[in-house]
């Protein structure tokens, strides 16, 4: 199935419960701008090479559009779609006031040097300067681009358009960004796994976790969990899986992967499995935090968890999801669980539009109250009409967004 069908689909189903009429439908599922566009660029050996860049910009009816920016070997127009569209949920399920895009160039940022990757960030702003803007879409980091891409694109756009550091989140601290975004959608996963687990009157250091990828929203999940005193038994990234079933030490763990270029490759206290073993270990809660379309029909089977946190976005097939409801597993769904990264970027753009600088408590603070008011909502909902967390979820996003397409017109 591609990306955008299944974010459709749960789209769907939550219109059905809303009954809305199909006009509205059509309107909310239409992105109102998709660009692609050509990024030419020199590498090093002085070969050039065309790349591809895409932005769409699905809804703005609660507020500018917002959204990362993912360098990635998949990206294409269907996949960036589909985020965008996500993204509008996302925001919105978290009364942040924004709608939502998504962007990227289908490239693979490993096998780029950094004045590589420097020259197509730059290349792919020359290109869509004009369509992004503090008041109309502000794009983020996401996978394949961090902080130091950040502030290339805003040194871009500011050549263009003046002074504006609010044209962009997630930028280095130095430059404008916040104290906390870096960590905050690893920090916001811990939150709500700590949330999930209180309604279910389950305890942290009864709780087996098991975490799927170890990059900026993996490790710090795993940070905060640890430190929360779940139980975190297995860790994995792109080099496989580690495996401690009496628990992981997550500091050495962290210290680890920062002494050897953010791997875990030869950790030394753990047993080591496949990456896909990962996800069907014998644990209480399991937290897909890589790449999307991790649980599909093929291994749902074997996947035992009965709490499944999802970090990344999409990493549970539709069919897959239908197989794990009927079977009662509780899945916190991607646009709440991985909220709390664009959270902060709202914090950024505030304080950027302020000129007004946040310490970091007032930062975790903040994220702590707006992630435990979607949770509750969320939760209540699910409560009142005995819905799964994603239909909850969607059914809160979507009621959001049709209500502010009415109240200003179309
Ligand atoms: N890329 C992140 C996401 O998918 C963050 C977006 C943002 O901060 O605008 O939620």
């Amino acid at each position: 199935m591609k990306a955008f069908e299944a974010t459709e689909l749960y789209f769907t189903r939550a219109a059905d419960h809303l009954q809305l009429d199909d006009s509205m439908r059509k309107l909310l599922l239409t992105p109102k701008r998709q660009v692609q566009v050509q990024v030419p660029v020199e590498m090093d050996n002085g070969e050039l090479k065309t790349l591809l860049g895409y932005r769409v910009q699905h809804d703005d009816a609660r507020g500018p559009m917002k959204g990362g920016l993912r360098f990635h070997s998949d990206v294409d127009l269907d996949e960036v779609r589909a985020l965008a569209t996500l993204m509008t949920w996302k925001t919105a399920v978290v009364d942040i006031p924004y709608g939502g895009a998504k962007g990227g160039v289908n490239v693979d940022s490993r096998s780029l040097s950094v004045r590589e990757l420097e020259r197509v960030s730059r290349k792919f702003i020359d290109q869509i300067h004009d369509v992004i803007g503090p008041d109309t879409d502000i794009p983020a980091p996401d996978m394949g681009t961090n902080a130091e891409v950040m502030a290339w694109i805003r040194n871009q756009w500011e050549k263009y358009h003046g002074f504006n550091p609010a044209v962009i989140t997630g930028k280095p601290v130095e430059l404008y960004g916040a104290k906390g975004r870096e960590e905050a959608t690893g920090r916001g996963v811990g939150i709500l796994s700590f949330k999930l687990l209180r309604r279910l009157g389950r305890n942290p250091h009864e709780t087996r976790v098991a975490i799927q990828g170890f990059g900026n929203v993996g490790s710090h999940a795993a940070k905060l969990l640890a430190e929360s005193d779940f139980n975190v038994v297995a860790v994995s990234d792109i080099s496989g899986g580690y495996y401690q079933p009496d628990g992981l030490d997550i500091p050495d763990v962290l210290r680890y992967s920062l002494d050897h270029q953010g791997s875990l490759e030869g950790y030394p206290h753990a047993q080591r499995l496949s990456n896909e073993a990962i996800l069907e270990l014998d644990v209480e809660m399991l937290i897909p935090a890589a790449v999307g379309g991790v649980i599909h029909k093929d291994n749902v089977a074997r996947v035992t968890a009965p709490m499944i946190v999802e970090a990344a976005n999409g990493p549970i097939n539709p069919d897959a999801d239908e197989i794990l409801e009927q079977r009662g597993t509780i899945v916190l769904p991607d646009i709440l669980a991985n909220a709390g990264g664009v959270t902060v970027s709202y914090f950024e753009w505030v304080q950027n539009r302020q000129h007004y600088k946040w310490g970091l408590d007032r930062v975790r603070q903040e994220l702590d109250s707006v992630l435990s008011t979607a949770f509750e909502e969320v939760w209540q909902e699910s409560q009142q009409h005995k819905i799964s967390l994603r239909l909850a979820a969607y059914v809160i996003a979507i009621r959001r967004v049709c209500y502010a397409t009415k109240l200003s017109g179309v």
